[in-house]
């Protein structure tokens, strides 16, 4: 079981990704902006983030980067959600900081699968469940 932190300011995105993850057993938080993702990393320290590149204010490149900053969270996969249209950025979002990317839409089928394969081992069983 992982604790995922997403940070996106679409409601509808959010739900999706947040229905995928807990229905597999994973506990889920999130947060619209980056300030408030970052709070939220500082405070509950999850075991991945998934970060939303297309923030109002300060937007996922910065955000990647201020959590790359402090030593707590240097290490806490993060990878960025961005349209198909930024893909493109592929140097510029791992350069930010984050370790891979995902393009929207969101495939439901191989989304979970993808996520999962940056976490380690022991935190991709839903809790109680079998391998
Ligand atoms: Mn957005």
């Amino acid at each position: 079981m992982a604790r995922i932190l997403i940070i996106e300011d679409n409601e509808n995105n959010c739900y999706l990704l947040s229905f995928i993850l807990e229905k597999a057993g994973h506990a889920v938080f999130s947060a619209s902006d980056g300030l408030g993702g970052i709070a939220a990393a500082e405070s509950r320290r999850p075991d991945l983030v998934l970060l939303d590149m297309q923030l109002p204010g300060m937007n996922g490149y910065e955000v990647a980067a201020e959590l790359r900053r402090r030593p707590q969270m240097a290490a806490i996969p993060i990878v960025a959600v961005t349209s198909s249209a930024m893909a493109g950025d592929r140097e510029r979002i791992l350069s930010a900081g984050c370790d891979g990317y995902l393009e929207k839409p969101i495939d439901p089928d191989s989304f979970l699968e993808t996520v999962l394969s940056y976490l380690p081992e022991h935190k991709r069983r839903a809790e109680g469940g079998k391998t």
